[in-house]
């Protein structure tokens, strides 16, 4: 919980809710989990279409006002607690109106598990760093860690007019769906931690990012390693570079620093 509240802005425009549910393809073998189910409109829709709804929620009000609305309802299990720290069980598809200042956090998590496929609303300039192509102002850590674990794009944006009580910024439906990466990586935690340090430092060179940055990436003879990576490399930016090619440069380090 950031800055003391849980992010509750509940969606209530049917019209949004509906498409939501129809994006998520739902069928009668469908288990969805839903993280932050708040009153439950979603979760209502949800569980009309799916075999099961899991829904957390970490309000202690709301809990109870999910189990009032939901208890006589055979499918909807709901899991009090924090969707951070909870283990999730095991599901097919993610469908939530997520809390705002846990999206990354929550993101990694899920995409940490097997799932088939996500429709989740975000912040919508959070949604726009998801899905940038590379060279533009919103391409960063964050497209890259997500285009690592899935395929990522906006299907709609959701004015604040469609929560109760309005956010003060606007929203976007994200649709994931998970694959392996489509290239290769020698180490994952590495390649994560590189993409993480050489976008810490966006506007500089590659060759002096990771020079900047090698008390987080611990590369022995750091100096030595940069001198052997492609110079038409070193020479440009993170911001312009695809993943691909940001998972080639890590993978040469990688293999360089374990010799
Ligand atoms: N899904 C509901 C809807 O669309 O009307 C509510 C969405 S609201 C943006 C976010 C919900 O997440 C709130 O109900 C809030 O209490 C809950 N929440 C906040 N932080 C949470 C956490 N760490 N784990 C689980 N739920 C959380």
């Amino acid at each position: 919980i950031k800055g003391g509240t849980f992010d509750q802005h509940f969606l209530i425009d049917t019209c949004y809710l509906d498409r939501i549910v129809a994006a998520a393809e739902l069928s009668p073998q469908d288990t969805v989990l839903e993280i932050g189910a708040g009153i439950g409109n979603l979760t209502e829709r949800l569980a009309r279409r799916a075999k099961k709804v899991i829904a957390v929620e970490l309000d202690p009000s709301l809990i109870s006002v999910l189990h009032d609305r939901f208890d006589a309802v055979g499918n909807i299990e709901i899991i009090a607690g924090d969707a951070l720290k909870v283990d999730f069980p095991v599901f097919d598809k993610v469908v939530s109106n997520l809390p705002y200042s846990i999206s990354s956090e929550i993101t990694f998590k899920l995409l940490r598990h097997k799932f088939k496929l996500g429709i989740l609303m975000y912040q919508y300039e959070f949604a726009a760093r998801m899905v940038s192509p590379p060279g533009c102002k919103d391409y960063s850590r964050l497209t890259v860690g997500t285009y690592y674990f899935a395929d990522a794009s906006i299907l709609m944006k959701v004015p604040k007019g469609a929560f109760q009580p309005a956010p003060e910024v606007d929203s976007a439906v994200v649709k994931l769906i998970p694959r392996p990466a489509p290239f290769e990586v020698r180490n994952e935690a590495f390649f994560l931690e590189f993409v993480a340090a050489v976008f810490s430092q966006r506007r500089k060179k590659l060759r002096n990012s990771i020079l900047n940055t090698n008390y987080l990436l611990k590369i022995p003879d750091v100096k030595e390693v940069v001198s052997q990576l492609p110079e038409d490399f070193m020479s440009k930016r993170a911001e312009n570079l695809t993943p691909e090619e940001l998972a080639g440069i890590a993978n040469m380090i990688f293999d360089l620093k374990s010799g």
